[in-house]
């Protein structure tokens, strides 16, 4: 048996027998474990208000190599993010990332530059007035940081690019098809102008200027429906998106 001492964000927790909860952590220094946490539901558990989901904490946990589950010791609260809880569209995304989290992280793979970007990513919907730029940002990043960064700079074709129309983003390529190369049956989104040059914005951004961003919603597009279903093409991951359904 050994010991860790890491941060970790409670991305979810069920109950567990008659006082207790399994709650599945991201921690920084083991990636994704899931912890048994004695008696959390009593009353007077050092636990209480402190395994929620989407709060950061310093956990110590006690590891055996062959169980499934570990089982959490001392933990106290780093951040709990006040404004995202407070706020429902906000945490209905922050919900959604760590669904996302949850899938594309396996069991026991550390991640600390994956945690560090989760850190900023959490913080940054928590200093935002609009949720939605951060939760598009982390769709692109997180394409790109499983190695399947979209391009939407340059036609794939021609390596041209002519601003003012629209093109035809191909999916399988990850890359936009200008209008004059799309006519030789290149199958995927439509992008306006506008979209385009919104999402290329977007990906080159620093994390600390997202507040700053601003976008038109263009009809018959959700960024949402694009960047998912993205995600899903290249991971080949069937990803439902529970928490979204909160938004509709
Ligand atoms: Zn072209």
């Amino acid at each position: 048996m050994s010991h860790l001492n890491t941060q970790a964000f409670v991305i979810k927790s069920l109950d567990w027998k008659d006082t207790s909860r399994i709650v599945t952590l991201f921690t920084r220094e083991k990636g994704k474990i899931s912890v048994i946490a004695k008696g959390a539901r009593r009353a007077k558990s050092q636990f209480q208000g402190i395994l929620e989901s989407i709060n950061l904490i310093e956990a110590s946990i006690y590891i055996s190599e062959n169980r499934q589950i570990q089982v959490l010791g001392q933990v106290s609260l780093e951040e709990s993010y006040q404004k995202i809880k407070k706020d429902y569209t906000k945490t209905a995304y922050i919900f959604a990332i760590l669904e996302l989290t949850d899938i594309f992280f396996q069991k026991g793979a550390a991640d600390p530059v994956f945690f560090d970007f989760l850190t900023v990513i959490i913080q940054q919907m928590e200093n935002v007035s609009d949720p939605r730029i951060v939760f598009w940002y982390f769709l692109l990043k997180i394409a790109s940081y499983l190695g399947f960064r979209p391009e939407f700079d340059l036609c794939k074709n021609c390596s041209q690019q002519k601003s003012g129309e629209n093109v035809i983003f191909s999916v399988r390529d990850g890359a936009v098809i200008c209008n004059a190369c799309g006519i030789r049956n290149y199958e995927g989104w439509t992008l306006s102008s506008e979209s385009r040059s919104f999402l290329e914005l977007l990906q080159k951004t620093n994390h600390k200027k997202l507040d700053a961003l601003t976008f038109n919603l263009v009809e018959n597009f959700s960024y949402t429906d694009f960047l998912i279903s993205y995600l899903k093409h290249h991971s080949e991951e069937d990803l439902k998106m529970t928490a979204l359904k909160m938004l509709k």
